[in-house]
């Protein structure tokens, strides 16, 4: 069977993963690179600590345990379960917080400001703060690669993709500059470019815009440990000493439509939070990115089939946390495989049918 996924951000690609390890033939097509949309902007904080509702909590978090098991079956190193260390509430909101994701069952413990300190001596230290053990750490440029090195699909860059073509209700390839290339299933992974692709074929998937601005320091030394959420900015270091930080304060509840600053000036208003976090250490930008976030109306994921018979899709923000989960799932409906009762309950609601009348 031919599969053609449309776009190698990290839905694309840990679809592709999973598709080639249960032997399908996979074809990934991206109209510029690996990477190159959202997934290569993104801040890389896979958690359960954020979620919409219930259903969407025990989402992202068998998605956490999805990363556990992509890591033991692939080796892939671009995934450190480093924790996160929150305090983006204060008073009573911090204890709805904790009460909230307690009564769910999450992995979470209070600590008090001597225990923040010594597990980051060089962040200003909070009153107290909420340790979640469970979550992750993600470098998606490098583990988009890895995965789609690892998939044995065949890659193409630079080329995209132009429409779907259906004979007798039923896809059968994909117009690309040059001719179509066939195809027995099509996944559209295209992030902010999928509701064009989609609506080509008469399948609806309104979008919202949901720019996204982060940032990226000149690397310091080894001085953080965890992913940080303090009030209005999160923060965390990569392996190679550079700190990276949204520029938007609680980017993951930034509902802007547009950008409201210049990028510099966002970069240099999201420095002044940094260094009064991290007091003791010199901190300058290097780099400062737009990204667009794919944003379905509603907030939620769409993953699954749609339209005519063949074509499936995947589309979501907080794709970081969400990629190893969706693709475990839809690889079994792509190759016609049956989900478990579990999955078929975890996916109810993220189906693409919810906006179709
Ligand atoms: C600033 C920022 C911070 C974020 N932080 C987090 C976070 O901490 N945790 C989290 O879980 N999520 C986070 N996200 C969201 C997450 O990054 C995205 O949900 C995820 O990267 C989406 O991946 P994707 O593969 O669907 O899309 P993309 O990475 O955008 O990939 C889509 C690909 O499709 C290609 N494409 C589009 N149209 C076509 C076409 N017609 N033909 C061929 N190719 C096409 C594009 O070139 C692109 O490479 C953040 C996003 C941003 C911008």
């Amino acid at each position: 069977m031919q599969v053609v996924i449309i776009g190698a951000g990290i839905i694309g690609a840990t679809l592709a993963y999973q598709l080639g390890s249960i032997g399908a033939q996979v074809t990934v097509i991206d109209a510029a690179g690996p990477a190159s949309g959202a997934t290569g902007r993104s801040f890389g904080w896979a958690n359960a600590s954020f979620y919409a509702d219930e259903a969407h909590y025990r989402l992202r978090r068998e998605s956490l345990h999805a990363y556990r098991c992509l890591a033991a079956t692939s080796g892939v190193s671009d995934i450190r379960w480093t924790g996160c260390l929150c305090w983006e509430e204060t008073g009573d909101a911090f204890d709805a917080q904790a009460n909230a994701l307690s009564a769910l069952g999450y992995d979470l413990r209070e600590i008090d400001r001597a225990a923040f300190a010594e597990l980051e001596p060089n962040v200003s230290p909070p009153k107290r703060a909420l340790m979640f053990n469970a979550e992750a750490a993600i470098e998606p440029v490098a583990l988009t690669q890895t995965l789609l090195a690892q998939s044995n699909a065949r890659l193409m860059f630079g080329c995209r993709v132009n429409g779907i073509v259906v004979e007798n209700g039923a896809v059968r390839g994909v117009r690309v500059p040059g001719g179509t290339l066939p195809a027995d299933r099509v996944i559209v992974a295209s992030g902010t470019g999928s509701q064009a692709i989609l609506a080509d074929v008469g399948v609806h998937l309104p979008m919202l815009d949901r720019p996204g601005v982060i940032l990226k320091t000149k690397p310091v030394a080894a001085i953080l440990n965890h992913i940080l959420v303090a009030p209005g900015q999160e923060f965390r270091q990569l392996p190679d000493g550079t700190i990276l930080a949204p520029t938007a304060a609680n980017h993951q509840r930034d509902d802007s439509d547009h950008v409201a600053e210049r990028l510099d000036q966002s970069a240099e208003i999201a420095m002044e939070r940094l260094r009064n976090l991290i007091p003791d250490t010199a901190l300058e930008w290097a780099s400062v990115s737009l990204a667009q976030r794919p944003v379905p109306q509603d907030g939620l994921p769409v993953i699954g089939a749609c339209g005519p018979k063949g074509l499936f899709t995947s589309v979501m923000h907080s794709g970081i946390t969400l990629a190893p989960l969706a693709a475990e799932i839809l690889s079994k409906e792509v190759l016609d495989q049956s989900l478990t009762n579990s999955q078929v309950d975890l996916i109810a609601p993220y189906r693409p049918d919810r906006f179709q009348s």
